[in-house]
């Protein structure tokens, strides 16, 4: 194969959109042609809304301004997702977008809170955190000054309308250089002898060559799938939830800027809110529980009016065997899905596509550029799929079958060992890949009602007074960030981020 210089993006959902936006920008200048194929009959999956900190990264990757992408996405800052019900029926937590207090010496601020407990401390963790006060009180403004100050060691990402960013997109990209194509794919072709795809060909009979593909058609895979029979590694023993109703919703009260997954009898549900409206979803698996029955619960539970019908999805939470198999790279539902429990699916978009540029070929497709993606990729879904799979078996629930199942099975070792660790003394077992950091684990952990039985020893040294002192000093400091901070409708309106659709309400109100 000569010099790479013609890709064809297949699938113009939220991930075909991110890749043609990047790879435009990135190889701009490059002699790259870009060509993004997408059919309006067939859709996008049409979810998707709330994502994690590294979007950031990604927009301002893109030279893409804040304000503008906000407003014309309907997006709300999200600092974190609140859980209601995981560890036992009633219990609620936030698991943040930040540290908890500040590190003292090198040693982790849960270390302190762990010890302070044995001194009567009754304070929750998360009343040290700036992001999980300010969001159970509906607040938000941008991290600010030096990152070790409270009030500032904090992240945050986005909720917005994913139909609406792809479109966003695919302005940015078609200014970059995409050429955008429509129709439908109704052939393949392979090259007889390596096996790769050739060129794609649509209903109207036009036939697309490129040297290399991106598969971003959704859940079929046509490319990596369909035509290369690349396998996939189904993991739905561990995350058998397989179906969502999604709909969306007329907001009502204040708008919060977190993200609401409430665990459910066979499922759980979400609740994201918008500037212009709410998403909800109920995620369940079929064995115990009905369409009916999951439609009826979710539809019963909306805040407003809904906004269109109740959508149906079907999936299998897995893997592809490969990301990418000889000149196809799929990206997106394509590569494999984890269920939407930490807003996980854009983000491994985003990693996909990161990889992807980083390892692009020159002059011809290296096998070690392949392994090295798949490894990559690999490890990603891996540890996501641990940190899902946490939220379920961190649980004293057992009220109904699939809380019973959880109880019963056995776990990836990698996940095993993370747990063990952080009962014997709250470790938190780091990893060199990995989207969640170690407060991310801390949260759910602690959320779920698993504590430790001990603490870091080095914590010992400190005097128990001096330390409560300490402690004290932080959770007032926190409180009084959080007191002077904006509701998130204010902050939206200040920071020139509305979209217009909503009435301003003051922070407390
Ligand atoms: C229930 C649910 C909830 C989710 N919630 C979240 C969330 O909160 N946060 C998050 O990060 N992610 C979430 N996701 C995942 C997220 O929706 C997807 O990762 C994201 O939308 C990317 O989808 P996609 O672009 O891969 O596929 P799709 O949106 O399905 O796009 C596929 C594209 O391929 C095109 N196509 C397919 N076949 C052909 C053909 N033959 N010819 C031409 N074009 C074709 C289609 O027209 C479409 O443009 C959720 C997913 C589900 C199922």
């Amino acid at each position: 194969m000569g010099r790479i210089s013609r890709i064809c993006i297949l699938g113009g959902g939220t991930a075909g959109w991110m890749s043609a936006a990047a790879l435009s920008r990135k190889f701009k200048g490059l002699d790259l042609e870009i060509t993004l194929v997408e059919s309006d009959q067939i859709g996008t999956v049409g979810v998707g809304e709330a994502t994690l900190p590294h979007i950031r990264l990604f927009n301002q990757a893109l030279g893409i301004d804040e304000q503008n992408f906000m407003k014309s996405t309907e997006a709300t800052f999200k600092l974190g997702i609140q859980f209601c019900d995981w560890g036992r029926l009633g219990d609620h937590y936030i698991h943040p977008f930040g540290d908890y207090g500040l590190p003292l010496d090198d040693l982790d601020f849960h270390q302190f809170w762990l010890r302070s407990r044995q001194g009567g401390n009754k304070v929750r963790l998360s009343d040290y955190s700036y992001p999980v006060l300010a969001a159970e009180k509906g607040r938000f403004r941008i991290p600010e000054g030096d990152v070790n100050t409270i009030g500032s060691n904090f992240g945050y990402a986005y909720q917005f309308d994913a139909s609406l960013y792809a479109r966003f997109l695919r302005s940015y990209s078609e200014e970059n250089g995409t050429r955008r194509v429509e129709g439908r794919v109704n052939d393949v072709e392979l090259d007889g002898e390596t096996g790769a795809v050739r060129s794609v060909t649509l209903e109207s009979g036009a036939k697309i060559e490129a040297d290399l593909f991106v598969d971003c058609s959704g859940f079929r895979g046509l490319l990596i799938e369909q035509a290369l029979e690349t396998g996939y590694e189904d993991w739905s023993h561990w995350l058998p939830c397989n179906r969502a109703i999604a709909v969306p919703c007329e907001s009502r009260g204040e708008l919060l800027p977190y993200t609401r997954a409430t665990a459910r009898t066979a499922g759980w549900q979400w609740r994201i809110p918008l500037q212009h409206r709410t998403g909800n979803g109920h995620v369940y698996w079929n064995e115990f529980i009905s369409d009916d029955e999951a439609t009826s619960q979710l539809m019963s539970s909306l805040e407003g009016p809904s906004l269109a019908d109740p959508k149906q999805l079907f999936f299998k939470t897995g893997r592809r065997k490969k990301f990418w198999n000889r000149n196809v790279v799929s990206i997106g539902l394509s590569a494999g899905f984890l269920e939407p429990l930490e807003s996980t699916s854009i983000h491994l978009i985003q990693e996909g596509i990161t990889a992807l540029v980083e390892l692009f070929p020159i002059d011809a497709i290296e096998a070690q550029d392949i392994a090295e993606y798949n490894d990559r990729m690999a490890l990603n879904f891996e540890r996501v799929r641990d940190f899902l799979l946490l939220h379920y078996v961190a649980t004293q629930r057992d009220d109904s079958e699939m809380w019973r199942y959880f109880r019963s099975m056995e776990l990836p070792d990698s996940l095993q060992e993370k747990i063990s660790a952080w009962t014997a003394r709250g470790y938190v077992l780091k990893y060199e890949f990995g989207t969640f950091l170690p407060p991310s684990w801390v949260a759910v952990m602690l959320g779920q009602n698993l504590v430790p039985e001990s603490h870091d020893p080095r914590v010992d040294r400190y005097d128990m007074t001096t330390m409560m002192e300490r402690l004290e000093r932080i959770r007032m400091e926190t409180a009084q960030a959080v007191a002077a901070t904006p509701s998130q409708a204010e902050f939206l309106q200040q920071y020139g981020a509305a979209s217009g659709s909503r009435p301003v309400l003051a922070a407390g109100h």
